[in-house]
């Protein structure tokens, strides 16, 4: 088994990243390929040596069950809350499983309760990218750095170090 160390940040949690440029597609050719570090999200190429297929993520999802609350931003008079469950997330986005509806596209905020935290996380903007009976794919557009940093830190706890 190999892993691969982020030259930034250090960590092994690191996996491959989908290719999308002219150059990652010339560069693959030669098995060098994209990287992204799921902890500080710095994207790297490196050689592998040996053929892998594109992958459609950035960011592994770990699965949680954390109490969460949606606000949408579009209209703050009316101040509708959704309750819900984040019930996979990743630095980038999560899922929120609810029985209220939220419109695709729609601007939100969030605030979910780790099980590892006395105090909650705040995401101060997220987008509705997807959505199904059972609930809502968020992506995180805008997170304080001293958010990210505690988000962090469960992600290194609960990640794999990726075998690549
Ligand atoms: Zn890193």
């Amino acid at each position: 088994m190999r892993t691969c160390q982020c030259p930034r940040c250090g960590t092994l949690k690191t996996r491959l990243a989908p290719r999308r440029s002219v150059t990652d597609r010339l560069l693959s050719t030669f098995t060098i390929y994209p990287l992204r570090c799921q902890l500080c999200t710095h994207r790297f190429t490196t050689f592998l040596g040996k053929l892998k297929t594109n992958p459609r993520r950035n960011y592994d999802r770990i699965s949680v069950e954390y109490p969460a609350q949606v606000r949408p931003i579009h209209d703050p008079s009316t101040r509708i809350v959704v309750e819900g469950t984040v019930s996979n997330l990743s630095l980038r986005g999560c899922r929120v499983l609810t029985k209220q509806r939220v419109p695709m596209g729609c601007k939100v905020m969030l605030e979910f309760h780790p099980a590892e935290y006395d105090d909650p996380i705040m995401v101060d903007g997220a987008i509705v990218r997807s959505r199904s009976v059972e609930g809502i794919g968020l992506r995180f557009s805008s997170l304080l750095h001293s958010e990210e940093r505690r988000l962090r830190r469960i992600l290194d706890l609960r990640l794999p170090d990726h075998a690549i």
